[in-house]
């Protein structure tokens, strides 16, 4: 039996449940986006670690040495701002490939540093080995979280809304931009950008966090698909979501037109958007939208329900139901990473 024929997840699954048996109470292992554990009576540390290897996560001759840098480090902040938390620290290990220049090490390296500045994460520590070919990334970062402010997945509960921050797709389309060699005009620049430079919603998070009205959050890195399935299994609950009412950027309609992909697929499981999935009370909506409104002068979005049942994901555009979307991803998934 190989990886892909259980995928990512059948393979943690396999020896996640006997390491759960090794965690104390009021810690949280894997399955979240960040591991949890108590830093003191009010907090709690959350740690988050993400690896990313060259021709599987990104392409040498397509990002800049720059903006890996920022990408590998804003993924991680990412899993933090799903978990509602403030980054603190980080860590970085590089396996670097012999031909490659001090140049974009330094490059890289400035990415990196312009990122941690932004947030005030300083870099702590890491490793440096060489490698055959390839460039290999890992970063690893703590932050904290007060603890009636930590946002599980496994905190959805029935009848709550789901919400979006922001646009689904767009860093799909990017992606689809560049296998595909499609010339670099406006709008496809635009989309590869995305693509790059994603923006982590660490200020975001902690302001959805300190709303009691929001329960279940997670980072978007999968798409919708995967990611709400998470917050399914992990809550014991099942949904739906309207497809019609997913946040979907003008630049990215024309291009799925021109080229004649489909909107809705890259939107759902398209993946690397870093926007926040999250699970709130029906009734506190308006309120919240005016108030993240004022304060990141965007919306929050509301594409589903939560519903009773497990695991579940029932997809409707304009009260029709989409069979597709509940056996193609799969297969869509695997061709794109
Ligand atoms: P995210 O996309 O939020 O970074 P992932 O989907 O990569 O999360 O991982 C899901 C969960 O599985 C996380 O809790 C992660 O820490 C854990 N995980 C992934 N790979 C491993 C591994 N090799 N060993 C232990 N835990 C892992
Ligand atoms: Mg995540």
């Amino acid at each position: 039996m190989h990886l892909k024929e259980i995928g990512e997840f059948g393979f943690i699954h396999r020896f996640a449940t006997r390491f759960d048996e090794l965690i104390k109470k009021n810690e949280k292992g894997i399955g979240d986006d960040c591991a949890v554990f108590e830093a003191n009576e009010q907090e709690n540390y959350l740690v988050t670690t993400d690896l990313l290897v060259e021709d599987i996560h990104f392409l040498r001759t397509k990002i800049s040495a720059y903006e890996l840098g920022q990408k590998s480090l804003a993924i991680n902040l990412s899993d933090i701002a799903g978990m509602g938390g403030t980054p603190l620290f980080s860590f970085l290990s590089l396996g670097i490939p012999d031909n490659l220049e001090i140049s974009y090490l330094d490059s890289f390296m400035e990415g990196f540093y312009q990122l941690s500045s932004q947030h005030k994460v300083p870099l702590m520590g890491g490793d440096t080995t060489k490698s055959p070919d390839k460039l290999i990334i890992n970063v690893a970062v703590i932050g904290i979280c007060k603890k009636e402010e930590t946002r599980l997945r496994s905190m959805a509960q029935e009848s709550d809304i789901i919400c979006v921050t922001g646009n689904l797709g767009n860093s799909a389309g990017g992606l689809k931009v560049l296998l595909d060699n499609l010339d670099l005009s406006e709008e496809n620049k635009q989309l590869v950008g995305f693509h790059h430079n994603p923006i982590a919603q660490v200020a975001e998070g902690k302001f959805l966090a300190r709303q009691m009205s929001v329960h279940a959050m997670m980072d978007i890195s999968d798409g919708i698909s995967s990611d709400l399935e998470h917050i399914l299994k992990a809550s014991g609950k099942s949904a739906v979501v309207f497809l019609e009412n997913l946040p979907i950027n003008q630049g990215l309609k024309n291009v799925a037109k021109k080229q004649t992909w489909n909107l809705l697929e890259l939107a759902v499981s398209g993946g690397e958007d870093y926007e926040l999935l999250f699970t709130m009370q029906a009734n506190d909506f308006e309120r919240l939208n005016i108030d993240f409104f004022k304060q990141f002068k965007k919306n929050i979005v509301k594409i589903g329900e939560i519903r009773k049942g497990n695991a579940k994901i029932k997809w409707l555009l304009h009260d029709r139901e989409i069979p597709f979307f509940s056996k193609g991803f799969d297969h869509f998934k695997t061709e794109n990473r």
